[in-house]
């Protein structure tokens, strides 16, 4: 298709337009392929999927975003297929993108997303989608972010983005979502689960999972612990207090208060008008954290800066420069290189 775009013979609006028809049609083949498109890192996909995105894009198009985190062996899946069967059971068109900066096509990932939710993929209602590979996170959360409007627009409602709990994801796809799960089990120390304070703070829910046979007595105790530490945070800015409960994926109990919990909590932001603004501010801070990655790429990839680098470093290591004044003259060299 590009190769034709090169002749001259369709222009890039021609070519994405069955592609754009499909999708919005909620044809999966179009759907899927407009998702390899943003998932690609060829310059010639980037721009048709940027063509594509812009004509997807719909800000009053009723959604909803859920993000789900927990270590490995929390249940994610287990509960992801539960929870996507109960949606997907109240006539809900349900996605499910996952972001696990560790996958990749030579290593695999700790997700493994083959055998995962076997149930839920056969769902004719539930779409189903790996984590795009890729070393960067930005890169990664970019192609969820992207994959979210192109599923929203072929008429998916309900979003789930799940992470395993590497390094920044759980910022990250708390910036992309409405409401933010943590999945836990209890008994297992804070430090084993890799839970850091500022995890819990951004949750609107803490979900233990596991609360079933010889568990049950642990969980009720640790439902309590939870609630006693989300008590003595700061209130969310639209007032809402971080919900602790309790559930098993295995049994299938407690799910449905998970999700009483968010439809009671959205019920709300939409009627404050606080689901706008918040998207509206992820908006806004993904504007800020891609200009600061493309000039930051710019400059480090610059010809003069890559030349002049090693020996600024080097005096500056030997303390014969100083790092501010270095920064100061490597800038002042790529300003003027760069000025029309
Ligand atoms: P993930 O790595 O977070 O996606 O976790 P999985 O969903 O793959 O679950 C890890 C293991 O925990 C599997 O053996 C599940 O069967 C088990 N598991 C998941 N949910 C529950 C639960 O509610 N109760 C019990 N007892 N085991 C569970």
């Amino acid at each position: 298709m590009a190769a034709q775009t090169q002749k001259g013979t369709h222009s890039p609006a021609q070519e994405i337009a069955p592609l754009v028809k499909g999708l919005r049609d909620g044809d999966i083949s179009a759907l899927s392929r407009a998702i390899t498109l943003v998932e690609s890192t060829k310059k010639e996909h980037e721009e048709m999927a940027q063509a594509i995105l812009q004509q997807c894009m719909d800000p009053d198009r009723d959604t909803l975003r859920i993000g789900i985190t927990g270590i490995p062996g929390v249940g994610k899946s287990t509960f992801i297929e539960r929870f996507g069967k109960l949606l997907t059971g109240m006539g809900k068109k349900l996605a499910v993108l996952t972001v696990d900066p560790t996958s990749s096509s030579s290593k695999g990932s700790i997700l493994g997303d083959k055998t995962r939710m076997q149930e839920l993929v056969m769902d004719p209602n539930a779409f189903i989608r790996p984590s795009p590979s890729g070393n960067a996170l930005g890169g990664v959360t970019r192609k969820t972010r992207e994959s979210i409007v192109l599923l929203e627009a072929a008429g998916y409602d309900t979003i789930i983005v799940e992470t395993v709990g590497v390094g920044q994801s759980e910022t990250a796809v708390h910036d992309m979502v409405d409401f933010f799960v943590l999945l836990k089990i209890a008994g297992a120390g804070d430090e084993l689960q890799g839970i850091k304070r500022g995890i819990m703070e951004m949750a609107h829910a803490i979900v233990i999972n596991k609360a079933d046979g010889s568990n049950v007595k642990k969980t009720i105790q640790a439902v309590g612990e939870f609630s006693r530490a989300v008590a003595l945070f700061a209130p969310k800015e639209n007032g809402w207090v971080p919900q602790v409960m309790s559930c098993s994926a295995l049994d299938n109990t407690g799910i449905g208060e998970v999700w009483e919990c968010i439809s009671l909590y959205m019920e709300k932001a939409l009627a404050t008008g606080y689901k706008t603004q918040n998207r509206q501010r992820q908006q806004k801070k993904w504007l800020y954290q891609y200009m600061e990655q493309y000039v930051t790429a710019h400059f480090f990839q610059h010809e003069t800066i890559r030349k002049m680098l090693p020996q600024f470093e080097e005096q500056v290591m030997q303390g014969k420069k100083s790092s501010f004044l270095a920064a100061e003259e490597l800038l002042h060299l790529y300003y003027q290189t760069t000025a029309p």
